[in-house]
């Protein structure tokens, strides 16, 4: 594979960097394949690493239980050998006949991704965080909408805004790491699991219910945030503010990519072929009759694409893969 600022060259482009698209790097990789991995997100992970780092995963074959940043950690690893070529925080916005069979994958910074096939693994699309106006000025200089590492917030006072899942959940996980975890959420109730709420309380976060957050001060970081609470406006000190206040999901410029879609899902076949050539789904993206929307059948699917790219890429060679187990080490020999 090789790269430059604008274009990167790959056997195959995967558009999307959660549980699915990873795996399908990985397996294109066993196959002998290199990979550009798109996301519009900063990290990879998907729904994983933007909603539930922390939560526990009790249904991915061969995990007991596995918290969620765990899980996307040991993709991360999984296909390291493989080196693939992560163009993170980019938009895939437009998909365009190439040479050769080819396609090219507009990127919406500018740039593309040549390969011989593509497999989208967008899930959901493209998820903008809501937010609250007074925070955007502080986006990246103390105010993100997820954790990425709960120990980056060591000896921090860390404000939550929000009355979710994913509040209540990071209140908890930082509650013995930070110095002070606030959680403001403007209804009195909270929307979050009943049992994770009482453990919010009994972790010692201070909560803040019918409450908002007015304003944010800051010379150049967030410093302080003012609470309208009550009728009584309070000023906190905030090292980190996390906005939990869930994602817009919209499939956003895939919708215009030719491909054949039912509700909102790429129609694949049983090989996860799309309607285009050399153009494959997996994950959530995609859809057939009774798909079950679950990590493992992600797996599954990335697998089939991966081999089937891989017939398609090299003529003559097998579908099935070798043994992984007939290798002594992850690298192709
Ligand atoms: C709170 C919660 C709990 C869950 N618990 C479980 C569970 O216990 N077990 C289970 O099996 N499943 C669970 N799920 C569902 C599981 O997370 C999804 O099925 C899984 O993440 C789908 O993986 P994916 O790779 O298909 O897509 P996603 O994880 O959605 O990843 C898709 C990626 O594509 C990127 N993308 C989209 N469009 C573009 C574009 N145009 N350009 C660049 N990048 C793009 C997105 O930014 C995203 O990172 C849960 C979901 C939620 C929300």
């Amino acid at each position: 594979m090789t790269a430059v600022d604008t274009e990167t060259t790959a056997d195959v482009a995967v558009v999307g960097a959660g549980p699915a698209g990873l795996y399908a790097a990985y397996c294109a990789g066993f196959r002998g394949l290199s990979s550009a991995v798109v996301d519009a997100l900063p990290e990879p992970g998907g729904q994983i690493a933007a909603l539930y780092p922390e939560k526990r995963i009790h249904d991915v074959s061969g995990h007991v239980a596995v918290r969620g940043r765990q899980l996307v950690d040991n993709l991360v690893a999984q296909v390291a050998p493989f080196d693939p070529h992560y163009l993170l925080g980019r938009v895939a916005v437009s998909l365009k006949p190439d040479e050769g069979g080819g396609w090219a994958v507009g990127l919406e910074s500018g740039g593309r991704v040549r390969a011989g096939a593509v497999v989208i693994a967008a899930g959901l699309g493209r998820s903008v965080p809501r937010t609250l106006p007074c925070l955007q000025p502080y986006v990246g200089r103390g105010v993100a909408h997820h954790v990425p590492r709960l120990d980056g917030h060591r000896d921090r006072d860390v404000v939550i805004v929000g009355g979710g899942d994913s509040a209540v959940d990071w209140s908890i996980a930082l509650a013995p790491i930070a110095r002070s975890v606030t959680v403001v959420h403007r209804r009195s109730a909270f929307r979050a699991h009943e049992h994770s709420v009482k453990q919010m309380y009994a972790a010692g976060v201070r909560v803040l219910t019918d409450a908002r957050v007015t304003g944010c001060y800051g010379a150049k970081n967030l410093e302080e945030v003012r609470v309208q609470t009550d009728g009584e406006e309070l000023t906190l000190p905030v090292q980190a503010l996390v906005a939990a206040l869930g994602f817009i999901t919209n499939l956003g410029p895939i919708a215009a990519w030719g491909l054949q879609m039912e509700h909102h899902r790429i129609v694949v076949d049983r090989a996860m072929r799309t309607n285009l050539p050399r153009v494959y789904a997996v994950g959530d993206i995609c859809t057939y009759e009774d798909r079950v929307p679950l990590i493992s059948v992600g797996f599954g699917e990335a697998a089939t694409a991966a081999n089937h790219v891989a017939v398609e890429l090299r003529p003559g060679s097998r579908l099935a893969p070798e043994h992984s187990t007939d290798r002594d080490t992850t690298l192709p020999s």
